[in-house]
Order: structure tokens, then sequence, then C-alpha cells
């Protein structure tokens, strides 16, 4: 660290200044080369490019391999490995794997990337033992304030700019939140005692704060959703901001702010048209479709778990949330699963029945299409199959096979209701003459059953196959119209 001499750290920080006018996040990388006569020279310099090319293979460390690899075409390799690293941050997990492959002699870097640092923040990638390929040698050495105090004007300009932020950029908040920061709303969101709308104090940004008072089992679910936090980034996903542990023993965890009500109350009464349910479906089967490529199990799509995000005359995306019961096949290496959801008791309706029966054939990642088939039929119906029924029964009907569906003058059981109107309550008779009246279309129906409660595993479609389904197909005209979009869920949301 004493070789490294002041202005090749200068230089660093340049770039860094560059990005930030430039309306990067601050982040500035000098890729510095010893030559065989101790002499060192520059051989790369970059900032963050990702907002300019929108893609996060610009990252600054990108920029500067991919300099040194035109430069260099020949011998890059051997270059790389009498190659000191300059960065502002903390490489993140990527780049850090990238730099680790490439066998840089040393990285040092400036702040912490508690966010998605892969030096030791949030993963270790440089010394990970069962990465195969020697270790990478890092160290924080350089003024962590000087890259702290750059990332803060950078947050400060993009809030004159942008009074609504967005997810991205909240992702990167300064560590040291307390509780005090927050101010809550002061009653609780809809039927939960436990999440708030809040307002961020330093920064005045609107956002969500959960509080869980940390019960031991409780403890296993949030463990759990923070692990699958670290791994996962997609625009459907629910994403923690930040979590903290107190010493009173409440968890608080900070989500992205959402205006709306969740999927399971906008449904009610009697249910949403098939074509909000469509636009809605694209949404969460690719957050699904991400999830099982990735080998996670989600195991809690429900509507409670689905919340609609964004400002109806701009644009609105819908956001699966429920991280908590997930379960990471990644780790065991199989192919069917054997874990069972702790606390599960609130999630048993969208369960399915080989995941209910806990037999020695296991699930797999299939038994979330059947969740989504139950989703679907919750939304149509604007209740949720199987409501107010024991677990034991319930147990019972999904394993003999009774399947739930949109209910609508098709049904069965409509006939048996005309027989039978006068001797139901008054409530259920409104309900079923609401559903004697419509009639959804044979590709949603065939979209819930069977492609997606097909009885057994194998038989229903993968989320990649849904998004291809002819349901979804056939709204395609509305699920490309951004402004007939808009105006369908004008509707329903506000
Ligand atoms: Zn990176």
């Amino acid at each position: 660290m004493d070789q490294l001499e002041k202005k090749f750290i200068d230089l660093c920080y340049e770039e860094a200044e560059i990005g930030l006018v430039s309306g990067e996040v601050p982040v500035g990388c000098v890729f510095v080369f010893d030559d065989d006569n101790g002499q060192q020279k520059v051989i790369a310099k970059s900032h963050n490019r990702s907002n300019e090319f929108l893609s996060a293979l610009h990252h600054a460390e990108f920029n500067c391999v991919q300099q040194v690899v035109n430069r260099f075409s020949s011998n890059y390799l051997e270059i790389f490995r009498k190659t000191t690293v300059i960065i502002t941050l903390e490489p993140c997990i990527m780049c850090c794997r990238m730099l680790r492959m490439l066998q840089i002699k040393l990285v040092c870097f400036g702040a912490r990337n508690d966010r998605f640092g892969g030096a030791g923040s949030v993963a270790s990638i440089h010394n990970d033992s069962r990465i195969k390929c020697p270790s990478l040698n890092c160290l924080d050495g350089l003024d962590s304030n000087r890259s702290i105090q750059l990332l803060q004007r950078f947050y400060e300009q993009t809030n004159e700019n942008v009074p609504n932020r967005t997810t991205t950029e909240l992702k990167s908040l300064p560590e040291n939140t307390n509780r005090d920061d927050y101010q809550l709303d002061s009653n609780p969101i809809q039927s939960s005692d436990h999440l708030f709308k809040a307002t961020y104090k330093p920064m005045e940004f609107r956002c969500l704060v959960r509080i869980n008072h940390q019960s031991e089992s409780d403890l296993e679910l949030l463990s759990n959703e923070v692990h699958i936090n670290q791994f996962t980034n997609h625009p459907n996903l629910i994403n923690i901001i930040r979590h903290f542990l107190l010493p009173d023993g409440l968890w608080y965890s900070i989500f992205p702010y959402s205006p709306f009500k969740s999927m399971d109350l906008i449904c009610k009464p009697f249910g949403l048209p098939e074509s909000l349910i469509s636009i809605m479906l694209v949404d969460i089967l690719n957050a699904v479709d991400y999830l099982h490529h990735n080998n996670i199990i989600h195991r809690a799509i429900t509507g409670s778990h689905i919340v609609p995000f964004g400002d109806l005359n701009k644009s609105i995306k819908f956001v699966l949330t429920g991280l908590k019961y997930n379960y990471d096949m990644n780790d065991r290496n199989e192919l069917q699963a054997f874990d069972y959801p702790r606390n599960a008791d609130k999630i048993l309706k969208c369960l399915s029945p080989e995941m209910l029966e806990q037999n020695i054939i296991g699930y797999n990642y299939k038994t979330d299409i059947y969740s989504i088939g139950i989703l679907c039929c919750e939304l149509a119906n604007g209740i949720v199959p199987f409501d107010q029924m024991s677990p034991d029964c319930l147990l019972f009907y999904k394993i003999i096979g009774d399947t739930p569906r949109p209910l609508d003058s098709t049904c069965e059981e409509m006939k048996l209701f005309e027989e039978y109107a006068n001797q139901v309550e008054c409530t259920l008779q409104r309900r079923y003459r609401v559903y004697c009246k419509r009639k959804f279309s044979s590709e949603f129906q065939e979209f819930v059953n069977p492609s997606c409660l097909h009885g057994e595993q194998s038989r229903r479609m993968s989320a990649a196959e849904l998004l291809e389904h002819c349901f979804i197909q056939a709204n395609k005209q509305i699920i490309n119209s951004h402004s007939s979009k808009l105006a369908l869920l004008s509707q329903y949301l506000s």
C-alpha cells in the first residue's frame, strides 16, 4: 500500500467525479501495472457507465478490463497478474469474481459496499475456497470517507432531480440508519399489525417499515429472507433496502414504498377481469421464472404476496413478496425437495398437494406453478379457494384432486345454486349472482387447469411455458399497450 502513489489514488477519485457529473453512481477505478523495472504506470482508468449503456456490465472494473484486453490483446492475462486495481468502492460480487479469475495482483478499495460487496461485505468471493483459482488479495486501504461523501453527493443530486426515488436508487442508503430515522405513520397497513408506511427522515423519502418481534421461529424465516435478498435482483421481486436488529429484540426491515394494497385485497369482493389478471401474470411469471432458474422455490405465491408498485399516471409493475418462505435448492444439489416451510399456517391454501402430503416423493419447483393456479382462482373469484376450511379438510380435498376454478356461468355449481338459491345466506347469494352473469374465456380456464393445477407435478407447465400460453397470447394487445393497460389498472387499483 505504501508503494501506491497518491497520484494514482487521486486519479481514481477524479474518475469517480466524472461519473458523478455524468449521472452515474460515482465509482472510479484505475489499473496500475508494475513493469519489470519496478516502474508503475496506469494502463486503464474508468468510472461506472452502467446508466449510459443500461447495463451492469459497464461497472468501472469491467470497463478497465476491456481497455486492457483491447490494448494488450496478445498477453493481457500476463499483464493482469502484474496489475493492482484501485477502486473507490468495494467491488461487487460479479466484479470480484472477474478480478479473481483474472488473477489480479492486488485490489485496493475505499468504502465498503454493504449491498453488493464481494470482498467480504455481502459475500467473500475473494477467498471463497469453493472457487478453484488462487484467492484475490483485497485491501480496504483507501479513504472510505472520501468515497462515501461522493456517494452522498450523488444521492443528494438525484434527490433534487427525481422527487420520487426508484427502487434502484434506494438500494444504496448510507449504513448508519437506526429506528429514530424512521417516522412511522400512525396506523399499520391493512390487516397487518407490523407493517407501516413511513418516512426516512434524513433523506425525506417514503418507504415501508416492517417490525417483527424476534421469536425463534420468525428468526429462521427472517434470516431466510435476508439470505435470498442478497442473491436475487429482479424488477418483479421485492427487495429489502435495509434490515437491522435492535437490542430490545425488534427486527426492522425496510422496503420500497408502494401506495397500493396487496392483490388479495384489490380482488375483493367478487374478483378481477381476466385481462387484468393476465397483465399481472406476465410480471409474476417473469419473477418466478427467474427464481426457478436460480434454483429457488418461492413456496408462498398468493394474492397477499403480490403488490403493485409505481404511479398510475406513469407505469405500474407487480412485485412478488413473501420471499421468507423460499427454499434454495442450490445448496444441496437436489432434484426433489423435502424441506417444508415453518409457520406455514398462513399459506396452506396456496400449497400444492404434494407439498401438503410431505411424502417420500417430495416436491419440486412445479409446486409454485400449482400456487399460481390457485392465485388465478383467488383473483378471479375475489376469494381464495378452500377459504375457511380446516387444515385437515383442505389436505383431504387437495389430495383427492378437488381442483378449484375461476367461477362463472359454465360451472356445475351454478345449476345447483339456482335450485338452492333461497336457502343460502344473502352475501353468498350476491356472490353467486355475480358469478352466474359472467363467463371467462376457455384459454383462461385451461391456463388454470390443467396447465397450472394438474395433479401430477411433471404435467404442469413451467413458468417460461406459461408466459407463452395461449391465454397470455390472447391478451397480448392490452399487455403491450401502455395506455390501455394503465386505463384498466386505474379502475381497480385506485
Ligand atoms: Zn461490479
